[in-house]
């Protein structure tokens, strides 16, 4: 007898939260905020509501005119065709910055497509000599007495959001000022953000520590007081570490790299389960495919949630909480807790049918019910060789002309 269990999620807002923090009780942080809440309709309220004229004047700034799309695009409320198609019919050129950012989230899962689990490792030699010291408590738990490094990581463990700016600098801070193993910062990061994604997140670490770019990212005190408006620095009383022109901090930071190899961090197998000879079909709701009108549950066989430990073990509470408004809204999918093997065995699945991932712990976890895996629509229908695929400058120019033709 296993221990997978059927869940309730109740309808009522509040009654959910609680409902999340009590069958969850070892998953850290605080409860969603309402502004953030799950599921299309909340998705579709925040498309609506994008300004891409004003984003492509001011989205480096802190405060400037961002989306917050990115949790519901991460959980497939909403789709990134949908969104780059509103954008472009309401904004026309005027939305141009808008749909290359949304080219970015694109390029980052084409390239995870293209190498699946290679992107957890070095894809390239550093370019510079980059650390691998712990991740340290004081980072974590915000308390550097940096305040604008702790206020990132104060907004990441409070709202599950930091903006993009921020993730540059805090990733430059933690990889370049701190000499920390990129890699543990991209896995603890991912899992405080709401929209945490591997391909975005751990391939924009290695952007920033250059084992995936031509050269590291890194700032000066300047830079982050202007698109911040000041708001750390008025308040800082240590000696800042940002302050000094690019060539001392490139001095200071960094020295040639000798690696000429890529530092490698495997990944464990998971034990492979038995296979069955039950006949019945069911579709494999997964957390890319959190809506309601996704193309696959309009067919006629019983929809399956399951927050699997594999999966999703180390998300914070409001991301839990969040996926749970996204099922809650999507009516007709039945949630469990647990391993998702058991709960398919116990429900006599012999077959899913679910949508394509490049995430490869999914495709294990349901290789022993014969997965047939419904493709997901591409952004651009052409295919993108492997040297465009090393970077985005060289993905743009291929499909820029493509996406933007008819404007
Ligand atoms: C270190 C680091 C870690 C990151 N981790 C993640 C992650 O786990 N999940 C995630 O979705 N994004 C991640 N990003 C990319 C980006 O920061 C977020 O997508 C963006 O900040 C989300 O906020 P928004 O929706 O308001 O973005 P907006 O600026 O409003 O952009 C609109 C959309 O365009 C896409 N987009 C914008 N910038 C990027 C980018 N640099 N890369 C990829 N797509 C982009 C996103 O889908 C976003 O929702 C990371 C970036 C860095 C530097």
């Amino acid at each position: 007898m296993g221990s997978a269990q059927k869940l309730n999620i109740p309808s009522d807002r509040v009654e959910r939260l609680h409902y999340i923090r009590r069958i969850f009780s070892a998953a850290k942080g605080p409860d969603l905020a309402v502004e953030w809440s799950g599921g299309r309709a909340s998705g579709l309220r925040k498309l609506n509501a994008v300004d891409a004229t004003l984003y492509g004047r001011n989205r480096n700034f802190i405060n400037g005119a961002v989306t917050h799309l990115s949790p519901y695009l991460r959980h497939g409320c909403l789709t990134l065709n949908e969104v780059f198609a509103f954008v472009k019919k309401k904004f026309g050129a005027q939305g141009e910055k808008l749909m290359m950012e949304l080219a970015w989230r694109d390029y980052w899962r084409q390239v995870w497509l293209y190498e699946g689990n290679a992107i957890f490792s070095e894809m390239e030699p550093p370019k510079v000599d980059i650390q691998y010291q712990p991740l340290s408590d004081a980072v974590k738990q915000a308390n550097t007495g940096l305040p604008c490094m702790d206020g990132f990581v104060k907004e990441l463990l409070d709202n599950g959001y930091v903006h993009n700016h921020a993730r540059m600098w805090f990733a430059s801070y933690v990889v370049h000022h701190l000499k920390i193993d990129w890699r543990e910062a991209a896995d603890w990061f991912e899992a405080h953000l709401l929209d945490g994604d591997f391909a975005s997140n751990h391939l924009s670490w290695q952007w920033v520590a250059s084992t995936f770019s031509s050269k590291p990212y890194y700032f000066n005190k300047e830079n982050l007081e202007r698109y911040t408006g000041g708001k750390y620095c008025a308040t800082c009383t240590v000696q800042c570490p940002f302050d000094a022109s690019y060539e001392a901090l490139s001095a200071r930071l960094f020295t040639p790299s000798v690696a000429s190899s890529t530092k490698q961090y495997p990944l464990k197998s998971l034990p492979m389960k038995a296979a069955h000879d039950f006949q019945a079909n069911a579709i494999f709701v997964h957390d890319e495919m959190l809506s309601a009108h996704n193309e696959l549950m309009g067919k006629p066989y019983p929809k399956i949630f399951v927050f699997d430990p594999v999966l999703c073990g180390h998300w914070s509470l409001n991301r839990l909480q969040f996926v749970a408004d996204c099922v809650n809204e999507m009516m007709n999918v039945e949630v469990w807790v647990g391993d998702t093997h058991e709960v398919l065995m116990r429900k006599g699945v012999g077959q899913v049918l679910t949508q394509d991932t490049p995430n490869l712990r999914i495709r294990e976890i349901l290789a022993p019910f014969a997965p047939r895996w419904q493709p997901v629509q591409k952004l651009v229908n052409v295919r993108i060789s492997e040297r465009r695929l090393k970077r985005f400058s060289r993905y743009w120019e291929k499909v820029n002309p493509l996406l933007m033709a008819d404007i």
